[in-house]
C-alpha cells in the first residue's frame, strides 16, 4: 500500500501486499499472497527497459510467448512452501502460463474446430480462434525451490489420511489467474492449502469448460506428513465431452460437484525429497499456537 504522503517513487514490487498470510510449523515457512489483478499498461511514466526492473504488466507481456494473456492475473498472489534446508515449492501465475502452448496446435486445434461449429451464429467467431491455445491450459505443477528435485514414484497420496477430522492451522485459496473466454465458457487455475497438526496438503487446479463442448480439470495435489523426509506430488488431467457426461448444466460451474465422473486421461506420481526430515509435529507444539495467533492479525 502507499502511504499517504505520496510515494510515487515505489516501485509496484517496493509495495507490501496487504493479503500476505504466514505459518511457521515443523521446519517449514508457509506463506499465501492474495493481491490486486495485473494492470493493463506499464506502470511507469517511461516505458520499463531494464530486465531487472519491469513492472509487472511488462515482466508478463515480455516473459511470456503468447498473443494474449488471460482477462484476470494475479501476479503478486502466490502460494509458496520453503523448508528451512532451503528447498521448497512455489505456486505463481507467471510460471504456470508459461506452459501454455504459445504455437504448436495438437487437441487445441480439434476443440477450435468443435468451438466454431457450435458458434457458427456469430460470426466474429473466426477471430476468437487464434493460433495459440486461446483456453490458456497448463500442465503447471508448481516451480520447484533450491535443488528440490522431483523423481518418479509409485507410492500414492493416502486420502483417507486426509479424511480424518482435524483442526486446521492454516487455509488459504489464491487465485492465479481466469479468463472467461470471451462468455463462451471459463478457464481459472486456482491453488489451495490447508495445514494441520499431523501435515498440509495443497490442491492447484486448473479448471477449463468451453460451454457445450468439454471440461477440462488438471490437478495437482501436494501432500507432506511432518516429520518424513518427502512430498508426494500427484498429477491427473480429465478431460470429458459435455454433451456425452450429461453433467447438469447448473453444476457445470463448480467442478467440485462432477470432476470425478470427468475420464481421467493422464496421472502421474512423483516424490519430492528432503535433506532431512521435518519437525515432529508434538514438538512444535507451542510455535504453533503462538502463528496462529500472527496469522490471524496479518489476515
Ligand atoms: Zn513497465
Amino acid at each position: 500500500m502507499s502511504t499517504a504522503n505520496g510515494a510515487e517513487t515505489e516501485t509496484d514490487h517496493a509495495s507490501k501486499p496487504s493479503g500476505l498470510k504466514e505459518l511457521k510449523i515443523c521446519g517449514w515457512d508457509i506463506s499465501s499472497c492474495e493481491s490486486h489483478i495485473l494492470e493493463s499498461q506499464c506502470s511507469q511514466r517511461v516505458e520499463c527497459t531494464e530486465d531487472d526492473k519491469l513492472c509487472s504488466f511488462c515482466l508478463y507481456n515480455r516473459k511470456l510467448d503468447l498473443p494474449h494473456i488471460p482477462e484476470m492475473v494475479f501476479p503478486e498472489n502466490l502460494l509458496r512452501l520453503e523448508h528451512e534446508s532451503g528447498l521448497g515449492i512455489e505456486f505463481n501465475a507467471l510460471d504456470a502460463l508459461r506452459r501454455v502452448d504459445s504455437g504448436k496446435m495438437t487437441v487445441e486445434i480439434a476443440c477450435a474446430e468443435e468451438w466454431k461449429a457450435s458458434r457458427s451464429d456469430q460470426p466474429h467467431i473466426e477471430q476468437k480462434a487464434k493460433p495459440f491455445d486461446w483456453t490458456f491450459t497448463t500442465d503447471y505443477k508448481g516451480t520447484l525451490l533450491g535443488e528440490l528435485n522431483a523423481v518418479p514414484s509409485n507410492i500414492n497420496i493416502d486420502m483417507e489420511v486426509l479424511k480424518k477430522r482435524e483442526q486446521i492451522l492454516f487455509y488459504s485459496d489464491v487465485t492465479l489467474f481466469e479468463d472467461e473466454l470471451h462468455d463462451n465458457g471459463t478457464a481459472v487455475l486456482s491453488v489451495k492449502i490447508r495445514v494441520m497438526p499431523t501435515g498440509l496438503f495443497v490442491l492447484m487446479r486448473f479448471f477449463l469448460r468451453v460451454d457445450g463442448v468439454l471440461v477440462r480439470i488438471n490437478d495437482t495435489r501436494l501432500y507432506h506428513e511432518f516429520g518424513t523426509s518427502h512430498l508426494i506430488r500427484e498429477f491427473t488431467s480429465r478431460e470429458g465431452d459435455i454433451k456425452e457426461m450429461k453433467i447438469p448444466t447448473a453444476l457445470m460451474v463448480d467442478p467440485n460437484q462432477f470432476y470425478e465422473s470427468v475420464p481421467i486421461k493422464a496421472t502421474s506420481c512423483e516424490m519430492l525429497k528432503l535433506p532431512s526430515a521435518s519437525a515432529k509435529p508434538e514438538l512444535i507444539i507451542d510455535t504453533v499456537a503462538s502463528s496462529i495467533q500472527t496469522t490471524a492479525t496479518m489476515k
